[in-house]
This record gives structure tokens, sequence and C-alpha cells, in this order.
């Protein structure tokens, strides 16, 4: 299969490491998107915020009807803002037309001209930026290029599979070298495996284009931990959080990020004695000690005596015998094997709405209802407010 090609002519590494050395690429300043008016009204973006570096990838993680495409297409001038303003390496765009906004866009239903072949859907932008047709040619051969299609310039869209119709989106967004691109999940329409290496050439490509801005939708959290330099997880038309991928994940600002990034277990417990970023917390009397991040802005939650939620991933926690003297009982209600490891879905008897999630290494059976002691290894959960 034709490969993504990692080298383009003519780039040059950033000469400063920092992303922001020559002001935002991206600003997204207090956008808010309502679509309708009135008591009907969808307020699909709310007061979002946001500042994207040059060179930077950024992903919009978030579950659907989220806002993400609000706030793509608000970007890409597809969507009209009702408030706020977006701005393009210091320029307000607010009120441009998309075509003269120089950002490139790959949807995921690719959006391709059916009755265009293949040199023409690449050269659909550099038309509607009137570079001279003499230019043209190149432009589109040097996009196909990089995308490894250079062999496809002639057949048209239903010619080609959806991964080669997905390259050809993006060589047509490369063509007319933005300084953004924007891809909306550019990978949900093709099948696992597919999807696999076209993640891998993405990020390819990511490197290949050290000046340019990515600003990548998707929903797949593996995505978005595979691609961006950070993540910012949406949720109900709000910016959740946002922060490096490792960030979120090892201390996660707020239970959702920490659900939807990763899958989490928030066992509720009652903080204790804080010392620094470690605190000991009680889990239905059992005392443990866990890690009490400092946030980078305002007062810490952690007081003793405060309702927290303990955030541990199922990878972490123990099954143990009912005779282990530190562990909390539990039932088992379901047990799922999911190749590497079998996950199993417990209620910790103590607290009975509370499902746990456990993953067991390999392929284990466990009759529904078997009671099991289950253990919180030290320090192996982060501390997250109750109520985020
Ligand atoms: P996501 O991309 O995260 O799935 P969207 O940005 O597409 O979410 O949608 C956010 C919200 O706005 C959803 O509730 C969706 O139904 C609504 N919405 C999106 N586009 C329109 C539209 N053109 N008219 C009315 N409502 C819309
Ligand atoms: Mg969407």
């Amino acid at each position: 299969m034709a490969e993504i090609k990692v080298a383009r002519a003519g780039v040059r590494p950033r000469e400063s490491g920092d992303p922001f050395s020559a002001g935002p690429a991206i600003v997204f300043d207090r956008v808010g998107v309502s679509y309708g008016r009135g008591a009907k009204a969808t307020h699909a973006l709310v007061d979002f915020n946001l500042r994207v570096g040059t060179g930077e990838t950024v992903a919009l993680l978030g579950p659907s009807g989220s806002g993400k495409s609000t706030a793509l297409g608000a970007l890409a001038g597809f969507v009209r803002p009702t408030s706020g303003a977006v701005r393009l390496n210091g320029r307000d765009i607010t009120d441009l037309p998309p075509a003269k906004r120089g950002i490139g866009v790959v949807l995921q239903s690719y959006a391709l001209f059916p009755h265009m072949r293949v040199a023409d859907n690449v050269a659909f932008g550099l038309k509607a930026q009137r570079v001279p047709r003499d230019q043209i040619g190149g432009r589109v051969a040097e996009a196909l290029d990089m995308v490894g299609m250079a062999a496809y310039a002639k057949r048209l869209p239903r010619e080609l599979s959806g991964g080669q119709q997905q390259r050809i989106a993006i060589a047509r967004a490369l063509a007319i070298r933005p300084r953004v691109l924007l891809l909306d999940e550019p990978l949900a329409a093709l099948d696992a495996q597919l999807r696999q290496s076209m993640l891998a050439e993405l990020r390819q490509l990511k490197e290949s284009l050290p000046d340019t801005a990515m600003l990548y939708v998707t929903h797949d959290q593996a995505e978005a931990l595979a691609l961006a330099d950070r993540i910012v997880v949406m949720n109900n038309a709000r910016l959740m959080d946002v922060d490096t991928a490792e960030n979120l994940w090892k201390r996660p600002p707020s239970s959702f990020t920490a659900a939807f990034l990763g899958g989490a277990n928030l066992i509720p417990c009652t903080v204790g004695r804080v010392i620094g970023t470690s605190a000991l917390v009680t889990v239905s009397h059992k005392t443990v000690s866990a890690e009490a991040p400092q946030p980078a802005v305002g007062k810490a939650d952690w007081a003793p005596g405060a309702r927290a939620l303990l955030c541990i991933r199922p990878h972490a926690l123990r099954i143990v015998s009912l005779g282990d003297r530190d562990a909390l009982r539990a039932s088992v209600n379901a047990a799922m094997w999911r190749g590497a490891v079998t996950r199993l879905v417990l209620t910790l008897t103590s607290m009975p709405d509370q499902l746990i999630e456990i993953d067991v290494p390999g392929h284990v059976h466990f009759e529904t209802g078997t009671e099991v002691g289950v253990r919180i290894p030290e320090p192996a959960g982060v501390l997250v407010r109750a109520g985020s």
C-alpha cells in the first residue's frame, strides 16, 4: 500500500521549541454557537476558549454531540459564531469566507466531488485561491506525492477505496499549503486495521509539517493519545479540561475526563491526612494512600474530612482471597473476556450502588455472584474532586 511520505521539500524545523514564541496560530476567544433561536435553540458551543501554538497538534476529544465539529466549523468558516471571535496568526477571521482563510480541512465523509478526477479534486482549493494556472499542476503533484497517491491522479473517487479517498481528501487540504490543518474524525469511516495504519501515517505527516498547527476532532481516545501534543476534553458544548495527554491521564482534573480518557473507577472516599501531594483516604473503613495533586491555579480541595473520588484504572486493582484483611469485599456481576485481559464488573458489598471494573490478565472464568476480595494497591489512585 502507498504511504504518506515523511519528508517535504522546503520544510525546516521550528527554530524555537516554544510553539507560542510567535504568538498562537489559532485563537478561539469566548466563542459561542447556537443553532436556532429562542426556547428551541441548541447551544452547541458555550464560551469556548483555546489557543493553539504554531506546529502544535491539539485534539478535540469528546462524546458525540459535545460540540467538537461546531468548534472546528467555527474556525473553518462553515459555522457562524453567535458570540466571540476566531483568530488566525493574530488576524480576526470571524467574518472571512471559508476559502479566504487559507485553512486545510479534512472531513470524515471525505467530501470529494464525485464527478471530478482526483487531480481536479486536489486542484479545487488552489483554483479558489486563484493560484496561477501554470503552478497548479506542480502543486497537485506535490500534494498527491505527499500522500503516496501520485499514480491515481486520473481516477474518479468511486474508483478508489475508502482509505485512498481519505488520502485524496488530505492531499486536497495540503495542496493550499495551509498554516492550519483541521481534521474532523478523518478515520472514523475506515475499518479498524486501516485506521491503525492511517493513524501511524498521520503521525508522520504531523512530524513532516512542523510549522502547521493541527486541530484534530475525534471521539476516540486512542487517536487523541497517539497524535496530540495536547488534548481538549469536551462535554455538553463546553471545554472540560485541556492539558497534555499524559497529565490528563495521570491526574485527571475532573471525573468526566477520568472516565472518558481511558476509563476509570471513581470510588467515593473521605480525605484524611494530607502531606504535600500525598493523602490518606478512607474507602469504606479501609485507609489507603493516594496521590493528591495540586491544581495549577487555585486552592487544592483536599482538606481533611472532605469527600472526594479515588480514581483507579481497571488494571491497577487486584482480586485477592476473601480472607485478605486489607481487601474490600465484592461480588462479581459479569466477566467479559477481551483477549489479553478479562474485564470483571463487580459490586462493592459496602457500597451496593458502586460498580467497579477490574482487568485480570488472561482468560479467567468467574460465576456471577462469586464473592471476592478487592485490594487497592498503594499508592495506586489519584484523587479527583467530587462533583466535577
Ligand atoms: P460533535 O461533533 O461533538 O458530535 P456537533 O458540534 O456536531 O457535535 O453538535 C453539537 C450539538 O449541536 C449537537 O447537539 C447537535 O445536534 C447540534 N447541531 C449540530 N449542527 C447543527 C445544525 N446544523 N442545526 C442544529 N443543531 C445542530
Ligand atoms: Mg462531529
